[in-house]
């Protein structure tokens, strides 16, 4: 069971082989016997846990149940849960307890799905590691002294370690699809706007965008279905008819199930840069891409090399607005001594944030200021716009693109930490998609070096989720990269 898709998860609830509560059970013993040593979860919710099974239990018994109902998933610490401890990675947030859930955590639990608790991140969402979390860095279940990738690496390793059959988590620059290319899992961001913020601890707002990971397309399909939906409170939450994210997940036509399918390869993401054992991995996924009846073409994104430029100075300016609601005052952590009420502030957040996220206000106070707006924050709003028109160009040639995911596999605890530069540079590939709000996935296509995973990245038009999730879903198909498995307690 540990193991089993959702799909079958779903079968033998309803075939009453196991129930929820002896499901919830099993996950609950692993995450006791081998979070220890990953530390991918920041909260395990035991009790909460049991009494959602024992209610999807009854769901599942009157019949009433939905594709979730009665499955354990785990939840990003970035997702506002009733009751329960939310800390966003972060000190200033340590002793938080929401009052409210967010939309994406109301829907998994309206949905009956079963929470067995929230995942450890970089602070804030900021990083590409895990290594900013304040409880400690997450490792990497196929390598114990190597990174998860992040910033939702706890969710990304849980599922790689089957401490969860599958998580939420969150993309602002390539923070789902890099851990999950990290950790050998499948992570989907989709289109901005797919997914209600509402509840989820702003970083960058015009950026940030929920997904989900899994062991397939086809879990991460049916996770999307339940988190995906209008919700009035997300002023950018985008009203659409609902949509059955599984519907591109039948088997193809015969040998040739992704014949007419054409897949752009951006000469920039194929250049110096990329790892060779990575290069190596890709090419060879690509080949299986065209045995399976796919075209490739040659397509060019030429300002997708100023996306980290214009990232750095774009999220900077969001976060350091949105993080100014951490004062003291309301909630999150407070000195306990001060002067006055300026030292109050000043001490409150000199404390409760880490290095990282202090850069990250520095920066962007400095760009949003008189004299330098113009100069930095204007500059990189108008590369964005260009990045974006860069993939429409590419799209009137290609259904989907295709590259690397991260330019290397899992790197070794410490190795970057005090780099900052040498870590923003890992989300190379990713980060270009969220400038311009496409929907992107990434999926296992081999090992690099020492048996570390290697993730294929696949981006596509706006509301082309159904389209990746079922290309993913035929390789997945016609290769086994994604049933491969780290030892356990590794
Ligand atoms: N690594 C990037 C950053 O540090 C992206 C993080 C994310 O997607 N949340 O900002």
């Amino acid at each position: 069971m540990i193991h089993a898709s959702l799909t079958e998860l779903r079968a033998a609830l309803d075939a009453r082989r196991i129930s929820s509560v002896e499901l919830a059970g099993l996950f609950l013993e692993r995450i006791e016997r081998l979070d220890p040593k990953l530390n991918a979860f920041i909260t395990v919710d035991r009790d909460g846990a049991l009494a959602a099974a024992r209610a999807a239990d009854t769901r599942i018994a009157e019949g009433r149940a939905g594709p979730l109902t009665g499955i354990p998933i785990a939840h990003k610490d970035v997702f506002c849960t009733e009751g329960l401890a939310t800390s966003c990675g972060s000190k200033m947030l340590a002793n938080f307890v929401s009052p409210y859930d967010a939309h994406v955590v109301a829907r998994l639990k309206a949905e009956g799905a079963v929470m067995l608790g929230k995942t450890n991140m970089d602070e804030f969402a900021m990083g590409s590691s895990n290594e900013n979390s304040h409880f400690g860095p997450t490792r990497n279940p196929w390598d114990t002294a190597r990174v998860p990738g992040g910033s939702s690496g706890g969710s990304a390793a849980a599922v790689a370690a089957r401490l969860a059959p599958a998580a939420t988590g969150t993309d602002t620059g390539g923070s789902v699809r890099q851990p999950a290319a990290l950790t050998g899992v499948t992570g989907i961001k989709p289109t901005y706007g797919v997914v209600s913020r509402y509840g989820m601890i702003a970083y960058a707002s015009s950026l940030d965008q929920g997904g989900a990971f899994g062991a397939s397309s086809a879990d991460c399909a049916l996770m999307l279905g339940a988190m995906a939906g209008f919700d009035p409170r997300d002023s950018t939450s985008l009203e659409r008819t609902p949509e059955d994210y599984t519907r591109a997940l039948g088997d193809g036509a015969g040998g040739q199930p992704l014949a007419g399918l054409t897949i752009g390869l951006p000469v920039e993401f194929f250049g110096p840069g990329m790892a060779d054992d990575v290069r190596a991995a890709v090419e060879a996924a690509l080949d299986t891409y065209r045995a399976l009846g796919a075209r490739t073409v040659e397509v060019s994104l030429p300002n997708a090399r100023l996306a980290i430029p214009a990232y750095y100075v774009i999220a900077p300016a969001e976060a350091s607005s949105n993080l100014s609601r951490f004062d003291g005052v309301r909630y999150g952590h407070r000195v306990a001594e001060y002067t006055d009420l300026a030292d109050m502030y000043a001490k409150s957040r000199a404390e409760g944030f880490g290095a990282e996220v202090k850069r990250r206000i520095l920066i962007g106070t400095y760009v949003l200021s008189h004299g330098y707006y113009d100069a930095y924050y204007l500059q990189a709003q108008k590369l964005r716009r260009l990045i974006a028109e860069d993939f429409r160009a590419a799209f009137a040639r290609c259904d989907v693109i295709a590259g690397p995911t991260s330019p290397t596999t899992a790197w070794a605890i410490g190795e970057k930490a005090d780099d900052p530069v040498q870590m923003y540079l890992s989300d190379i590939y990713t980060i270009a998609v969220n400038l311009a709000g496409l929907p992107a996935l990434s999926h296992p296509c081999g090992f690099g070096a020492g048996r570390l995973p290697v993730g294929l990245q696949l981006i596509g038009g706006y509301f082309a989720e159904a389209r990746l999730l079922g290309a993913a879903h035929r390789y997945q198909q016609a290769t086994d990269w994604h049933l491969q498995r780290p030892a356990d307690g590794a």
